[in-house]
């Protein structure tokens, strides 16, 4: 089976021709030099023109992975992009003539897991990526779940503190702005001006902050270990309710947080019963997703392997 798999990141845009779950070529561009929809189209189908000039295959199909939410092969909503009703998928089947799949990037991450990665095997599973934002995806009964409008589980955006710090969304006191490492570096912000401690001025600095603070943590440092239990508290609120709803065989977690696995898995699997319903306690294993940077070709090819088979 050959595809092509697109990644359409907030950065970078990466186009990748796939055979058997390897890729043959890639090529990338920055997805943002080309904000208007339009020039942004005229740009992908150029990208995957040049691709397969190179290597003379034909591919079977192509699949999209989107941040944002999809109904009949366009693209609803990705506000990252500032896309609203952006008719991709049709205008790429004009192009080349084969099938498009458009789906939501954290749900074909799940699907990659599912199919190629730590989720293998677990036909009740979560993917859960505690990045910028927190994401994520559910296997239920070993079907990929969508919900009505095709996003779902909004995992990021579940209410652990009513009335708390306010989220990207608009909402406030979401997972996301606790567990993700913005929401991460959010809380050591307000925690060291409250002890009068130097809070790094560069932004490259704050992004290595939750990769330090885990290490101090790890070290005894007294205000790190305040920064990193409130951080592994809320998380654990998080996971407890999503325990509860998806009764899940197993967690996977990535995302740039699980940078520090290493420290935070140990202490997660010893107090997730605290956060846990009674009768489900002691049997959802938590674990570290395996794909990281692969998640998105492999779920790509998962899914076109669902779709119109193996062959
Ligand atoms: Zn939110």
């Amino acid at each position: 089976l050959n595809i092509i798999g697109v990644d359409i990141g907030g950065t970078n845009t990466r186009v990748s021709l796939i055979k058997n779950a390897s890729i043959i070529s890639a090529s990338r561009y920055k997805s943002f030099e080309y904000s208007e929809s339009n020039t942004y189209i005229r740009k992908l189908i150029d990208t995957i023109r040049n691709l397969l000039k190179d290597d003379n295959i034909m591919p079977s199909c192509i699949v999209v992975a989107v941040p944002g939410t999809i109904e009949n092969n366009t693209v609803s909503y990705a506000p990252n992009l500032g896309w609203y009703g952006v008719t991709l998928g049709n205008e790429l089947e004009h192009e080349f003539h084969i099938p498009v799949f458009l789906e939501n990037d954290a749900n074909l991450a799940t699907i990659g897991e599912y199919n190629y990665g730590s989720l293998k095997g677990a036909s009740n599973s979560l993917l859960i990526t505690l990045g910028t934002g927190v994401g994520g995806g559910a296997i239920i009964n070993g079907e990929l779940f969508r919900g009505s409008m095709g996003g779902a589980p909004e995992i990021g955006h579940i209410i652990i503190n009513m009335g708390g710090r306010k989220c990207g969304c608009g909402m406030y006191g979401c997972l996301e702005a606790y567990a993700s490492a913005s929401g991460l570096i959010k809380t050591a912000k307000e925690k060291y001006i409250l002890n009068k401690r130097d809070f790094p001025k560069s932004i490259s600095a704050q992004k290595e902050l939750p990769e330090k603070l885990f290490e101090d943590y790890k070290k005894g440092d007294a205000l790190s270990i305040e920064i990193i239990e409130e951080y592994i508290e809320h998380l654990l609120t998080g996971l407890g309710s999503l325990i509860s709803i998806f009764e899940p065989e197993k967690i996977a977690l990535g995302g740039g947080i699980m940078f520090s696995h290493e420290i935070l898995l140990p202490v997660l699997k010893s107090r997730i019963d605290d956060f846990t319903f009674p009768g489900l306690r002691g049997k959802c294993k938590i674990c570290r997703a395996e794909l990281l940077d692969k998640s998105a070709h492999l779920g790509a090819y998962a899914l076109a392997e669902l779709k119109i088979g193996k062959d």
